[in-house]
């Protein structure tokens, strides 16, 4: 399982189905990606091989931002309800998701009663809840850190906002996660392997941090909004 995301200047339906492919190896059963351009959230999702998701992505669609997924079922079965990208109730936020959410229950009980819920994972509950605390704090970012500090268990998350093309929102816990940066673009991903084509150079993303990336800049921070300042490092990875 693996995740990927791509903020820049080019289409990037490419960059992040290679990038899943080349995440291929960490096994899977389902996947999918969203992108997001001027006519609105694109989201393609298959139970089964990146090669079947390369089939059913439109071609035509031209993103300059998106997120990818390879899913490894933990809650709910291997299905394309199940498979991430996963929406919000109003279709606003759109998540990916690797790990566990261990307090996922408690988390409905004590935020969701009143969302329906659209999958049966744990990681629904995430961008349900991000959408509720927006609602609260009319702030994507104040949602994001308030949501990943009430989530307990493992996570590597990119969530993007169908209101704002500019950002891809990231944080991980517990499960690996690391920014590639570029020339006028951006990336995340589980592992170095699934961007090394594109760039050399990464940061490194503790537990417990979450990550602004635009296309020109990424932002380091704590759960507290505390900005770190964290120097990149060049891989150095036969591809
Ligand atoms: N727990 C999540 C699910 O079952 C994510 C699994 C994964 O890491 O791929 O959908």
């Amino acid at each position: 399982c693996g995740i990927v995301g791509y903020i820049g200047n080019n289409d990037t339906k490419d960059v992040l189905l290679n990038g899943l492919e080349k995440l291929e190896y960490r096994g899977y059963d389902s996947a999918g990606i969203a992108t997001l351009n001027p006519e609105g959230l694109h989201l393609f999702k298959v139970k089964g091989r990146i090669a079947a998701l390369r089939d059913k992505v439109d071609v035509t669609v031209q993103s300059t931002m998106g997120i990818g997924h390879t899913r490894w079922a933990t809650h709910g079965e291997p299905s394309e309800d199940n498979a991430h990208p996963h929406q919000s109730s109003t279709g606003r936020f759109t998540l990916v998701h690797n790990g566990v959410i261990e307090n996922y229950y408690e988390v409905r009980e004590q935020y969701l009663t009143d969302v329906e819920l659209k999958s049966e994972t744990d990681t629904e509950i995430v961008v349900q809840l991000i959408e509720v605390l927006y609602g609260q704090t009319n702030d994507v970012l104040v949602a994001f850190r308030q949501a990943m500090s009430i989530l307990k268990g493992s996570y590597a998350i990119a969530l993007i906002d169908q209101d704002n093309p500019d950002a891809i929102y990231v944080a991980k816990n517990k499960s690996p996660l690391l920014v590639g940066l570029g020339e006028g673009f951006n990336l995340v991903a589980s592992d170095a392997m699934a961007t090394l084509k594109e760039t050399e150079k990464y940061l490194e993303i503790e537990d417990k941090e979450v990550v602004i990336v635009k296309r020109e800049a990424v932002e380091i921070q704590k759960l507290d909004g505390t900005i770190v300042d964290r120097k990149p490092y060049v891989a150095e990875i036969d591809a």
